[in-house]
Parts: C-alpha cells; sequence; structure tokens
C-alpha cells in the first residue's frame, strides 16, 4: 500500500508544538499516531501540540509509570500511552485494544515498538531525529488512509 514520507524541522520545541498542532486540528478520531526517538527527542512535546490542536487545553505531561493518560477535547479524547520499560504489556495491550476501537478517541504511543503487532497498519508514524540541542528531524510516514491530516507544509 501507498505510504508518503515527509521530512521537515524544527528549531524548537515551540515549533515542534506548531507542527503538531496543525496536526492535531485535523485528527477526525479513530487515528493512532506511533512516536519514535530517543529519550529528549520531543515525543511527549509533540503530544503537547496534539491535545493542543484538537480544541483541549488540558496540560500534558508524560505518563512514563503512568502508562496513560486521556486528555479530553472538543468531540474527541487523546489516549497518551507510554511504553517505556512496561514489564507488565498485557493490562495495556488490552486497554489500548479498548481505545483503538472508539472512533471518537485518537491514540499517541510512545515506545510502541515491543507492541508493534498489535498495531493497526494504518497509523502516522512521526520518527523524531535530534540534529543538535534545539533542532529535531521529523520523518512522517503516512499512509493513503490518513492523507487528511496533509502533514507537508
Ligand atoms: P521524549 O518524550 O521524546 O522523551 P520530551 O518531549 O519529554 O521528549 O522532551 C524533549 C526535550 O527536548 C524537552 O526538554 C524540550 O524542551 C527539548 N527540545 C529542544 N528542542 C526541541 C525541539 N525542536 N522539539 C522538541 N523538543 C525540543
Ligand atoms: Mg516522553
Amino acid at each position: 500500500m501507498r505510504q508518503t514520507v515527509f521530512k521537515l524541522q524544527t528549531s524548537n520545541p515551540a515549533q515542534t508544538e506548531e507542527l503538531a498542532e496543525e496536526i492535531g486540528a485535523r485528527l477526525k478520531g479513530g487515528e493512532v499516531i506511533e512516536l519514535i526517538g530517543d529519550v529528549g527527542a520531543g515525543k511527549t512535546t509533540f503530544v503537547r501540540g496534539l491535545v493542543r490542536g484538537m480544541g483541549s487545553l488540558d496540560k500534558v505531561s508524560s505518563p512514563t509509570f503512568t502508562v496513560s493518560k486521556v486528555y479530553k477535547a472538543k468531540n474527541l479524547s487523546l489516549h497518551h500511552f507510554d511504553f517505556y520499560r512496561l514489564t507488565d504489556l498485557g493490562i495495556v495491550k488490552s486497554q489500548l485494544q479498548e481505545v483503538l476501537g472508539e472512533d471518537d478517541s485518537v491514540a499517541a504511543l510512545e515506545w510502541a515498538d515491543e507492541i508493534n503487532e498489535a498495531l493497526p497498519y494504518e497509523r502516522l508514524k512521526i520518527k523524531i531525529i535530534p540534529l543538535d540541542e534545539l533542532k529535531r528531524e521529523f520523518e512522517i510516514t503516512s499512509p493513503q488512509a490518513l492523507d487528511y491530516i496533509e502533514v507537508k507544509k
């Protein structure tokens, strides 16, 4: 199936949030967004922008140790999962399955490589590569079904 890859850069955290905000504003519900990148790459920062773009004023913080957090936007809710160093994947996986079945929910995932087989093929993959202290490169892979997100600037 066709996938489109976009590459873009941001020069500071605010720009990353803006980029994510634009994407967040285009979400319809049912999307899965996988964030890929090392600790400190900017995955949680990106989720902060997503939530704002969805029209929520909720404060986003890292879900590490709580596994998942829910942010309520206008008509949608964003479920933010962080699978970092999770040992009991079973519980979270079923929690995730529940979210994946809701068409008014969006799932944003950090460190999801371990549960990759539980994810739908049609997801937005966002790889964040730190270039220096403040610059990040984004490599965004989008399947045709998510073309309406129009990441290209
Ligand atoms: P992760 O969730 O990937 O571990 P965080 O979003 O929690 O990363 O942290 C990213 C860190 O990098 C923050 O301290 C943020 O201020 C900093 N940072 C610097 N430049 C950028 C950028 N261009 N985009 C995102 N974060 C950046
Ligand atoms: Mg994080």
